[in-house]
């Protein structure tokens, strides 16, 4: 096992966005406007995910009466909290309090806290694999150690719980469970949550539950929230508007300590938590005026509208990876945005790993898919199917001809 004491690790792994960017860059200029990008989780790049007018109306609202340009306290505006405390307690057997709720610049500052809170010599953090690469970013500035245990693809991506057991140890301070899933688009059920919250609760760590999809569940499971649990297991629940709501450039975000019980959340805990939260610098105060009434008056038929969509994109997604021999996808996505496919490059005959299938895709085809490796897989690839279903099947079909292109069996012309 790694020595996390070790001096200050350099973050040299590969970001999605740093990646995106390289292989945006190496796509000829004047192909550019033909380019369809799966790679990124920004739904609001197409047309068919935009957000309803209750919530641009609300901010219009905050902004128009002008009681919102000063500074908010630095945990948040009071009723900005309480509404989310409201909001997340509908689906709890118990009541979130305003004084729970913490507000934060997206759910990428919400992972920021919790890895900067839970910070301590010698500490580890345990992330799935694959994961999202932000919580290796935060614990290598902070000197924490993280380790991945495996989801397991064929078990529609559940925790592989024996691995946690096997990673655990009296450093190890929470696992991180992100569900409803990025880059994998699990839905985990409350069974799998519960053996989760007990498996956590037997090691004595908290359960950091990234939340950020919440609710955009459309296939068997319905989404369940880890706080269900909170009684049994501290849980630390990170979430924002930015994709249900599908305005993730308004930067608005919760960390939330579901933790009836005071475990987590003890006087001192919550000090500390206030005095982190004074050097953070929350969203814009009338963005955050205008949650109460984002959360209270956007129609149920807008989530359905979405839901639907996203069914939809990703049932054509699954089928047309079917028709693609190099890719097999073990789980059709569930929920969330995105699903992970496995390469098979023994079927390409110049291809040698993902990183060099994307680099020649996005040359050839001008389409852009995230590889594996990025999110901890290597010779696997994510796609997002939040997209245009014309954009997305044109990007397949391109992918598929790729495919005829390079494969060992023929050479192309079919
Ligand atoms: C998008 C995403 C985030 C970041 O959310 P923001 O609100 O945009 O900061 C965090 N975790 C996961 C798993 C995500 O996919």
């Amino acid at each position: 096992m790694e020595n996390g004491n070790k001096s200050m690790n350099t973050p040299t792994n590969v970001t999605i966005k740093g990646i995106l960017g390289t292989l945006m860059a190496s796509i000829d200029e004047d192909k550019k406007k033909n380019l369809i990008s799966l790679g990124m989780g920004d739904p609001t790049a197409y047309s068919c995910f935009t957000t309803n007018t209750v919530v641009q109306d609300s901010v219009v609202q905050t902004l128009e009466s002008q009681r919102f340009n000063g500074y908010s306290p630095t945990v948040g505006l009071p009723q900005t909290r309480k509404a989310i405390a409201e909001y997340l307690s509908i689906n709890l057997p118990y009541k979130l309090s305003e004084d729970d709720v913490f507000i934060t610049a997206g759910c990428t500052q919400a992972i920021e806290v919790a890895v900067s809170i839970l910070a301590k010599p010698n500490a580890n953090i345990l992330v799935p694999k694959p994961g999202f690469p932000i919580y290796e970013l935060c614990a290598a500035f902070r000197n924490v150690e993280i380790r991945h245990y495996d989801l397991l693809p064929n078990k529609g991506w559940e925790v592989d719980l024996a691995a946690v057991d096997a990673l655990t140890d009296h450093n190890t301070v929470a696992i991180v469970v992100i569900n409803p899933g990025n880059p994998c688009g699990n839905v985990y059920s409350y069974q799998h949550l519960k053996k989760i919250a007990e498996t956590a609760k037997r090691h004595k760590i908290l359960v950091v539950a990234d939340e950020v999809y919440g609710h955009l569940a459309f296939g068997e499971n319905p989404f369940v929230p880890m706080g269900v649990f909170g009684s049994m297991v501290p849980v630390l629940t990170l979430g924002s508007l930015s994709k249900r709501w599908l305005v993730p450039g308004w930067r608005l975000g919760w960390f939330v300590t579901t933790d009836p019980n005071g475990i987590f959340k003890n006087a001192k805990t919550v000090e500390r938590l206030k005095k982190y939260f004074d050097i953070c610098g929350g969203p814009a105060t009338f963005i955050q005026a205008a949650v109460p009434r984002i959360l209270e008056d956007t129609k149920e038929v807008f989530f359905t509208r979405t839901l639907c969509t996203l069914k939809q994109t990703s049932d054509i997604c699954f089928k047309k990876i079917k028709e693609i021999p190099c890719f097999t996808c073990p789980q059709k996505p569930q929920g969330a945005m995105a699903v992970m496919v496995k390469l098979n490059v023994s079927l390409l005959k110049d291809i040698i790993d993902d990183i060099d299938f994307c680099f020649k895709l996005a040359k050839e085809e001008t389409v852009i898919l995230l590889p594996g490796l990025t999110v901890g897989l290597k010779n696997w690839v994510r796609i997002t199917f939040a997209a245009e279903p014309s954009s997305l099947e044109e990007a397949l079909d391109r992918v598929k001809s790729f495919y005829q292109r390079h494969s060992r069996q023929q050479n192309g012309l079919n």
